[in-house]
């Protein structure tokens, strides 16, 4: 199994050395030519998904990647990538990749709330989580399943085979959401 990381902007590293740890292949996405390889799953970090979305148009990956996650093509997005697979973004007029059928609310905690460290429900076990500056999700269409909420807002969830948590997962040492990720990719391997 090998995993794409996008390695354009943001924290990318954290995310290469979790999988590294459980013994998962990675492998970085900085240009076109790389999204043009093959690897069975990709993550999306957190980061800036203004200066990422644009970033992915300039270096011309763009295209690519919506068509292999419309392809199926297991992806998982962090803080900044959820709002990069957003369908819509509430208070932002821009939309990225637009392949999950979510409304995400951006920097939605506001100034003094803007980071913050709690223990929650991911997937029915409690885990850490780490939001900064983060968004939330305001509303799902049919088709996702919510896998956590945190103080009434939805902040991870699932359309098939993209996964998305308005937190940072590889800021903690918990491995369980990155774990879950794996399980998606192995699963989806099967199927092809
Ligand atoms: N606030 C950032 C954005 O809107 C996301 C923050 C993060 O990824 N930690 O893109």
């Amino acid at each position: 199994m090998k995993i794409g990381v996008l390695c354009l902007q943001g924290a990318f590293i954290e995310h290469i050395n979790i999988l590294n740890n459980l013994g998962i292949e990675t492998f970085e996405i900085r240009q076109k030519k790389d999204i043009q390889k093959h690897f069975d799953g990709i993550i999306l970090p957190g980061g800036e998904s203004t200066t990422m979305g644009k970033l992915l148009k300039e270096l011309d990956i763009f295209d690519m990647l919506v068509e292999k996650i419309k392809n199926n093509i297991p992806v998982f997005g962090t803080c900044a990538g959820l709002l990069l697979l957003a369908k819509k973004i509430d208070n932002d007029h821009r939309t990225h990749l637009a392949t999950l059928d979510i409304i995400a609310k951006r920097n939605a905690y506001g100034r003094q709330l803007g980071s913050f460290n709690t223990l929650a429900d991911f997937n029915n076990k409690q885990i850490p989580m780490t939001f900064i500056r983060a968004p939330y999700v305001q509303e799902v269409g049919e088709g996702v399943e919510i896998l956590s909420i945190v103080d009434g807002k939805i902040v991870a969830v699932r359309q098939n085979n993209q996964l998305a948590t308005a937190f940072h997962p590889e800021l903690t040492n918990c491995y369980d959401v990155h774990n879950y990720f794996i399980d998606m990719v192995k699963n989806n391997m099967k199927h092809i």
